[in-house]
């Protein structure tokens, strides 16, 4: 099968709409073309030179990283400059680049709700919330004994999840009547006639970002000609979006241990500490990458530590004066975690679709800082 750079794409978006990256971010296709073919992948953070060299070295043809290498206007595509030459390399080389930045942050399943997971945090909600997605009401009316499958193609696809539940949905039998016309060719009954029949009308919640899928599934596996279907827009609900985590310990945690248990998920052997480390902590607010600008947010959310990367001096001092544990774990190390999972998650989905395309990671990735 002939695997263009968009069908990779259309994966990526799944997981990380572009729809969410914040207005100064510069997400998504950022060089290449739809024409060729590709069939090796590389997951990295940033593009650095020596991820070209290993791109060209290992006949990549297409580079998917979280840091845009096109960020600000270029006035030039140069050798003189560092990022001309490797624009140059990489179009000469015919290599593709994708950038998958605030949205992967922002995106449920993405680098901030996966740290949240990594610390096994719980009850885990937005920090800065930046937009919602629509809730809507998908109903169909369903002959009996067809339920059972048009109610599991809408769980596939994604309807009836909520908060912490899913397959969530509610029936009530009643009776359908229609008549088919000349030209129809009904599943049930004959032209001309208008018959009655038992049927389910079966809804369930849907998230704004599914409903085509859930629509279209709702149509396939429905066995009439014109199933009849309503889809309302929900007023009382809605699903917020944003920056950042914020998450608990029903029990709590020690400071000590939940410092521990930091350093051994991120893979680091220290972490920078401003403000008190709480003995117990309850509430942890989080936003992976450079999130320092939420150091008030976490305090208004009543968070006992915030942690992120970047932190600088007068935001360490900032913790003090708000009785806050701010933890500066480093913005290469609580973003560089997520490289292995979004390569397991293009995996899994070019093999559930017979993708010929292999996903690696990039053996360069690398934190600028060093510790001596
Ligand atoms: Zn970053």
């Amino acid at each position: 099968m002939f695997i263009n750079s968009q069908k990779i794409i259309n994966l990526l978006e799944q997981l990380a709409p572009k729809r969410y990256a914040e207005d100064w971010d510069n997400v998504g296709f950022l060089i290449g073309s739809d024409q060729l073919e590709i069939q090796k992948v590389m997951v990295t953070l940033d593009v650095t030179e020596a991820v070209v060299d290993e791109a060209i070295e290992k006949n990549v043809d297409l580079i998917v990283s979280h840091h845009p290498m096109i960020f600000k206007g270029l006035k030039s595509i140069t050798d003189r400059s560092y990022k001309g030459r490797l624009i140059r390399k990489l179009i000469k080389a015919d290599i593709h680049v994708y950038a998958a930045h605030t949205n992967l942050d922002i995106t449920a399943g993405g680098l901030n709700d996966y740290l949240a997971g990594l610390l096994e945090l719980e009850q885990v909600d937005v920090l800065d919330v930046s937009g919602s997605d629509a809730y809507y009401k998908l109903v169909t009316m369903v002959p009996t004994d067809s339920v059972p499958v048009v109610e599991e193609a809408l769980f596939k696809a994604g309807a009836g999840r909520l908060g912490n539940y899913e397959q969530c949905d509610f029936k009530v039998t009643g009776q359908g009547s229609f008549k088919p016309l000349t030209g129809a060719n009904p599943a049930i009954g004959n032209v001309g006639v208008r018959e009655f029949v038992e049927e389910v009308r079966l809804e369930m919640i849907v998230l704004g970002e599914v409903l085509d899928q859930c629509t279209r599934a709702l149509l396939k596996s429905h066995p009439y000609e014109t199933p009849a279907y309503d889809i309302f827009k929900m007023e009382n609900l809605e699903k917020a979006y944003g920056l950042g985590r914020v998450g608990r310990f029903t029990q709590g945690l020690s400071g000590e241990a939940f410092i521990e248990r930091l350093k051994s998920v991120l893979g680091s052997n220290y972490m920078r500490v401003a403000g008190i480390l709480p003995e117990k902590i309850y509430k942890v607010g989080l936003c992976t990458g450079a999130g320092s600008e939420f150091i008030h947010t976490a305090k208004r959310k009543g968070c006992d530590v915030f942690i992120t990367g970047d932190v600088k001096y007068h935001e360490a001092q900032l913790a003090e004066e708000l009785d806050m544990c701010v933890i500066d774990a480093g913005h290469y190390e609580t973003e560089g975690i997520y490289v292995d999972y979004l390569r397991d998650y293009l995996t899994e989905k070019c093999t559930s679709k017979n993708y010929e395309v292999r996903i690696i990671k990039s053996e360069f990735l690398e934190n600028p800082f060093k510790v001596y």
